[in-house]
């Protein structure tokens, strides 16, 4: 039988899964996508790579990077250096006519929990990474959507802020600004009334790292309790904002900052009833942890052919 690969493309590394029928991934490859080396070189090596696996049938790539719908040009992958690149016609040279379904990483790894992970049984669902940034996938109708006018889905740089803080997009006042990984780390990096703050960060060679934040809280720390209500209520203004545009049935949150269990979910779920609209009439949906880690990327680019239209 044909084989179905998925290529979880980022700036250092390309992760290769060969994908069963059953959606689990049974043989890998990492591959070295390094800055420096040239686009066609990258793709070659790939390329190579990808036909190593055996008699390939499908190959399914999620991206760090948004692309144009019709073209599956490559807009702009910062990390790995391409601006403009036709990564269709590039792949096409040496994988010829075996077909090829190509999307950004985040709604990739989206796919991938909506079919084998935290998503399974849905018809719809909404997906948020808080990492580094904040990225998502929408799924709707069994359907990815990936946005129009050669952009696609950015929830990360939805303003929840008026004037606040500047993002690394240029704009202020995004999500990303406030619940990535990253504003965690500079929010309890400024802080100074925090004793437990302080002795982990020392402790850690003055290195801020998101997961002491939920680490002060579980030791009882006041300061850090506060700058925890403070994110869940950002976080809860941009989850409740994109529930009422988007109805999903499932909200799943991924990312390193998922990783903190209840103490996350628990005051998440119970602050979007103050921002989804009807939450008294109609609800919200549950919001649950992403299941599937960094598996969810490589699984999600070998289904793009079950999601995309
Ligand atoms: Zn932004």
């Amino acid at each position: 039988m044909k084989k179905r690969i998925g290529v979880d493309l980022g700036g250092t590394t390309a992760k290769l899964g060969v994908v069963t029928e059953q959606n689990e991934i049974v043989e890998r490859k990492v591959i070295p996508t390094e800055k420096g080396i040239t686009f066609e070189e990258t793709i070659a090596r790939l390329a190579e790579g990808i036909l190593s696996m055996g008699d390939v049938g499908i190959v399914g790539f999620g991206v760090p990077s948004s692309l144009k719908p019709e073209g599956d040009i490559v807009i702009h992958a910062n990390n790995l250096g391409w601006k403009n690149k036709d990564l269709r016609k590039e792949l096409k040279k040496h994988l010829g006519d075996i077909p090829v379904y190509i999307a950004n990483d985040a709604d990739s790894a989206a796919v991938g929990e909506f079919f084998q992970g935290a998503g399974q049984g849905h018809s719809s669902m909404l997906m948020l990474t808080l990492g580094t940034g904040v990225g998502g996938g929408f799924i709707y109708q069994n359907r990815l959507y990936r946005g129009g006018n050669g952009c696609g889905f950015e929830p990360g740089h939805m303003i929840i802020q008026e004037d606040g803080i500047p993002c690394t997009c240029g704009m202020r006042g995004c999500l990303e600004s406030y619940c990535s990984a990253t504003g965690i780390i500079r929010i309890i990096s400024q802080c100074q009334t925090s004793p437990a703050l302080r002795r982990l960060i020392a402790n850690n060679g003055g290195k801020a790292t998101a997961r002491m934040l939920f680490q002060a809280v579980r030791e009882g720390d006041q300061a850090a309790k506060d700058i925890l209500a403070s994110y869940v209520k950002n976080l809860a203004t941009g989850v409740g904002s994109l529930v009422t545009i988007l109805r999903p049935e499932i909200v799943v949150i991924g990312g390193g900052v998922s990783g903190a269990g209840e103490l996350l979910f628990a005051p998440l779920q119970e602050a979007v009833k103050e921002t989804i609209f009807s939450y008294d009439v109609i609800g919200g949906p549950e919001i649950v942890p992403a299941a599937l880690g960094n598996d969810a990327g490589i699984i999600g680019a070998a289904l793009l052919d079950q999601v995309l239209i």
